[in-house]
């Protein structure tokens, strides 16, 4: 590749930082600009809901890598720089206060950010979702004597819940699913997360829908759900999925469905235009399909895959899709495509210690785990092998 070649990644995250930094292994030798729309450089999300949001940990043990890290490697990071159109005929892309930033290759590393449904009151001074550091630092202002209503009983709504009842709020899990993540993992699994939160104090409840959120006095909010029932707390977290930020491909006119369709090396219809992490829908080889996911781990290996590519250098999407999730002191992983299955086997280990296997059309499409790393490990070679469920 020339030296003149420009690389400009679009967003701020592990996807863009793995990205950049897979570019210049794989011997790329061109400028690379990161245009970051946040303030403080490509950091760790994860712990936003769990150690961090607990106190356990602090805010120099988020970035990526060290100040220096970018310069060493040539890489200008430009922070609190927003893209707001990507000008294909110009080969530019033009943030919101007008710069203009020529590419030969783009990347699209934009992520994703919370729904926000069209509750009424959502947008009220004590409601508030969980993305960035400052909403991690503005939930953590909560502790003993505090309440706070949690909607959503997904991953980032269950480990905040588990992560603020640790610090003494007292926590109330709003869910439309019958039990958290029964929906995804089945019944067995969301028995198991139940217990986990109940013992940490949180209460449940389940098949309920807001309906409003009103100011409730000195600093309080009321939330009505759909049938009458009402709490009156001081926070409300809502974690009710993600929205993937493709806007900027849709206007560009790429192939957008609920996320930016890639192939398997993270490419666009147009080769000088790539996507990865939450924000792209891409190809996974192994699955032999389109997969949506959501996970740290597969940020990175989108982002590095990306980098690869546009160094020249051949790659590919082709590991079973995985992520942990910490609830209070317990951590499940899971491995598989995450779309869907039809058979499931919980098997019961040592001290707690489990599995469930999922399958569909016939084969093993997923595995979750709790402290049974062997079935893990083995589960995601036979996902990516596509063995028979029996
Ligand atoms: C609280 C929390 C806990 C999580 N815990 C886990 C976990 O335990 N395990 C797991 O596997 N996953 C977890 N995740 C999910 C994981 O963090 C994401 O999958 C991952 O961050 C996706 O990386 P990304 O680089 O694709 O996007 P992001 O991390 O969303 O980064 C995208 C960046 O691009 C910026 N951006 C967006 N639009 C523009 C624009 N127009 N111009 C410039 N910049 C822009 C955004 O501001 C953002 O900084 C968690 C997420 C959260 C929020």
């Amino acid at each position: 590749m020339s030296g003149a070649e420009r690389i400009v990644i679009v967003g701020g995250g592990p996807a863009a930082k793995a990205a950049a930094e897979a570019y210049r292994e794989a011997g790329g030798s061109g400028a690379v600009t990161i245009l970051a729309r946040e303030a403080d450089p490509p950091y760790e999300r994860p712990p936003l809901t769990k150690d961090f949001l607990r106190g356990e940990s602090g805010r120099d043990e988020l970035p990526l890598a060290d100040p220096g890290w970018y310069k060493e490697h040539g890489i200008e990071l430009v922070t609190g720089a927003e893209v707001a159109a990507i000008d294909l005929g110009a080969t530019v892309a033009r943030t919101v206060e007008g710069e203009e930033h020529p590419f030969d290759r783009l990347l699209l590393a934009t992520g994703a950010d919370p729904l926000v449904p069209p509750i009424p009151g959502a947008d009220g001074p004590g409601v508030q979702t969980v993305r960035r550091i400052g909403d991690s630092e503005r939930l953590g202002q909560l502790g003993r004597g505090d309440s706070a209503v949690v909607a959503g009983s997904g991953f980032i709504g269950c480990e905040a819940a588990a992560s603020l009842a640790m610090r003494g709020v007292a926590v109330t899990m709003a869910t439309l699913e019958a039990a958290p993540q029964i929906e995804r993992l089945g019944p067995e699994v969301a028995a198991e997360i139940t217990s986990w939160l109940e013992s940490l104090g949180v209460e449940l409840l389940a098949e309920a829908e807001l309906a409003e959120l009103r100011p409730g006095g000195d600093r309080a909010t009321r939330a009505r759900f759909t049938d009458r029932h009402e709490v009156v707390v001081d926070r409300v977290l809502l974690a009710l999925g993600v929205e993937r930020n493709d806007g900027l491909a849709a206007a560009a006119g790429f192939a957008v469905e609920d996320g930016v369709q890639v192939d398997a090396s993270m490419a666009t219809a147009d080769p000088r235009v790539l996507a990865a992490g939450d924000v792209a829908f891409a190809f996974n080889t192994a699955a032999g399909r389109r997969l949506r996911v959501e996970h740290w781990g597969e940020a990175l290996n989108m982002g590095e895959v990306a980098g690869k590519t546009m160094a020249g250098v051949a790659a590919e999407w082709s590991v079973a899709p995985g992520f942990w999730s910490t609830i209070g002191e317990r951590t499940i992983k899971y491995v598989g495509w995450g779309d869907g299955w039809e058979d499931s086997r919980f098997e019961s280990g040592d001290d707690g210690a489990w599995a469930c296997w999922y399958g569909r059309g016939g084969e093993i499409v997923g595995v979750a785990t709790h402290r049974e790393d062997t079935a893990y490990e083995r589960g995601r070679e036979l996902i990516e092998e596509r063995a028979k469920w029996s």
